[in-house]
C-alpha cells in the first residue's frame, strides 16, 4: 500500500467511499464526480500505477480477470440491458488523473463516441 495514494487509502477503508463490491483483491466504488447516471470505478486493492504495470507483473492474471469480470457484471446489472462502457484512462494523453489502476464503468445514458 502507498499511503500517499488516494485509491490505496480507499481500498484500505481509510478514506470513505460508496462501495458496491469488495473482495480480497478488488474493490468497486461510486465515482465522486459521476459523468453518467452510472459511474463506478473498479480497482485492485494492491497498488499498480496503471494497466501496464499490472500486465507486466507476473502472477497478476487472476486480479486482471477479476477486475474485468466485476466491471462487466456491474455494467450488465446497472446498465439494465441497454449497454455500458468500460474505460481505462492511461497516462497523460489517456486522461489518467489518479495513479492507481482503475476501470471506469459508465452506463445509464447513450455515451458519445469518439470520446473528446
Ligand atoms: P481518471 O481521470 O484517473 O481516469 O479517473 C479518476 C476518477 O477518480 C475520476 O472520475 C474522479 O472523479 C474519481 N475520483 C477522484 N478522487 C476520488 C475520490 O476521492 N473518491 C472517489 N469515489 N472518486 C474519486
Ligand atoms: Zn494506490
Amino acid at each position: 500500500m502507498d499511503a500517499t495514494c488516494i485509491f490505496c487509502r480507499i481500498a484500505a477503508g481509510e478514506i470513505p467511499a460508496k462501495t458496491v463490491y469488495r473482495s480480497d483483491a478488488v474493490v468497486a466504488i461510486e465515482d465522486l464526480n459521476p459523468q453518467a447516471p452510472v459511474h463506478l470505478l473498479v480497482l485492485p486493492v494492491a497498488h499498480f500505477a496503471g494497466v501496464s504495470e499490472l500486465s507486466q507483473t507476473p502472477g497478476t492474471e487472476p486480479v486482471a480477470a477479476e477486475l474485468l469480470a466485476v466491471a462487466s457484471q456491474l455494467g450488465r446489472e446497472r446498465g439494465e440491458g441497454r449497454g455500458f462502457r468500460i474505460a481505462i484512462n492511461t497516462g497523460e494523453h489517456g486522461g489518467q488523473t489518479v495513479g492507481h489502476l482503475h476501470l471506469h464503468v459508465l452506463a445509464g445514458r447513450a455515451l458519445g463516441w469518439p470520446p473528446g
